[in-house]
């Protein structure tokens, strides 16, 4: 029989569509070459023989997704966190990313930030580095060579920013094409074009972007009406175009591969056209949402629009870098918005809130995100969340685990079907 098949037993959960989980327990699923076979209850004679590893009483879920990080963040984490945007920018973010010019300094920060994410149970991540080329080449090369699915952006500012971090501008767009040109054949982790936003970031920068992302066939990601400061930013410094995300239309920065706006929490109607249009998504970001942003998205009311949305860790906007807990927090941020705002808003289900952790996001990364057959077995094992006196059903598991789990809840993790070494 083929060596590269595995045999796991125990509980599984996954989503089978937005408001549905799938639940097995007491189950066996079979994983060849790194994708899954199938599930059963019964083990087909044919498995039988294989080596078997059992989880027992435990859960297995797919991995998460974190489609809005700032890796240069992450010494910041949990600081500064009574402030808002702007000021937070200018005094805690700028000072921080400032220091990315030391590439030594950049790596101590990209190793511990990369082993974080993956020990909190994030396999597929989109990164933003900083504006420097040798600091962030580190990053997408180490992410890549780790095995992360994603995309890493070498950051684009050259206005409104600390002087130590705005580019000249043909510099700027030469250096991208360089970082480009280096990593879009990369494996795993690739490149994506990364204005920052509208406020540091003139015409003639985003249509130099735009161009190369024709050139390369190479997506986007930014910040979209994440603010209302920024969304009057981007009406002021763009009075040409009609919202936020036009800007990037008019670029040609939406037509290449995927988009992914960060926040969207203020889209004008012309914002969730345009977006909508071209099948991106928007990321909510919980934890940023409260701590210095400000604003609460419309998830429910998008997501019947037909939004795709993703949510984000947003270190260190947001403070926890397993983007597992932004899930319970999606929730509560919902029913928040629907008692504040009623009008046009709903709560989200905890099914809802887990699909766009996983396999809405996982899409992103080449059929990921669920562990229905044929996909890439991206996977976690979860325990020690029932009580003594309470045993919790799986997919009460995987809700209590969004809640009020930890890394240490998480007892093994695969990657494209292999087994991760237990010293994270
Ligand atoms: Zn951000």
């Amino acid at each position: 029989m083929n060596s590269n098949i595995k045999l796991i037993h125990t509980n599984i959960v996954y989503s089978e569509d937005r408001n549905r989980l799938a639940v097995y327990t007491d189950s066996y699923i079979v994983v060849e070459d790194g994708r899954v076979k199938g599930i059963w209850s019964e083990l087909p004679e044919e498995y039988k023989n294989l080596p078997m590893k059992d989880y027992g009483d435990a859960v297995l879920i797919p991995a998460f997704s974190d489609l809005h990080v700032h890796a240069p963040q992450y010494l910041n984490r949990g600081l500064e966190m009574d402030l808002l945007l702007s000021d937070w920018l200018d005094k805690c973010t700028f000072p921080m990313e400032a220091k990315f010019a030391d590439a030594e300094f950049a790596k101590l920060v990209y190793d511990a930030f990369i082993d974080d994410m993956i020990a909190n149970g994030t396999m597929h991540a989109c990164v933003y580095g900083t504006i420097h080329t040798e600091a962030t080449s580190y990053l997408i090369e180490r992410m890549n060579s780790k095995g992360i699915k994603g995309f890493v952006g070498k950051v684009n500012m050259d206005r409104n920013a600390q002087a130590d971090l705005l580019e000249d501008t043909s510099e700027s767009i030469r250096d991208t094409e360089a970082f480009l040109e280096k990593y879009s054949g990369n494996k795993n982790t690739k490149p994506i074009i990364t204005p920052r936003f509208a406020p540091t970031c003139t015409r003639e920068q985003i249509n130099g972007l735009g161009k190369l992302g024709k050139k390369y066939g190479i997506g986007m990601q930014t910040h979209l009406v994440e603010s209302i400061w920024e969304a009057e930013q981007a009406r002021l410094l763009f009075p040409e175009c009609s919202c936020d995300t036009e800007i990037y239309e008019r670029a040609g920065l939406m037509d290449n591969g995927p988009v992914i706006g960060g926040h969207f929490i203020f889209p004008s109607e012309d914002d969730i056209r345009i977006l909508r249009m071209y099948d991106g998504y928007a990321v909510q970001c919980p934890d940023a949402t409260i701590s210095v942003i400000a604003g609460i998205m419309q998830t429910g009311a998008l997501l019947d629009r037909g939004m795709k949305i993703g949510l984000g860790s947003d270190i260190s906007a947001g403070h926890h870098i397993g983007v597992f807990t932004q899930a319970a927090r999606a929730v509560q941020l919902s029913k928040l918005k629907e008692f504040y705002e009623p009008e046009g808003n709903r709560k989200i289900s905890f099914p809802e809130a887990f699909w766009m952790a996983t396999k809405q996001s996982g899409e992103l990364f080449g059929g990921t995100g669920s562990l229905e057959p044929g996909s890439v077995f991206d996977a976690l094992v979860i325990d020690g969340l029932s009580d003594a006196a309470r045993k919790l059903k799986p997919e009460q598991v995987a809700e209590r685990f969004c809640y009020l789990g930890t890394k240490e809840n998480i007892i093994a993790r695969y990657m494209n079907g292999e087994e991760l070494s237990q010293a994270l």
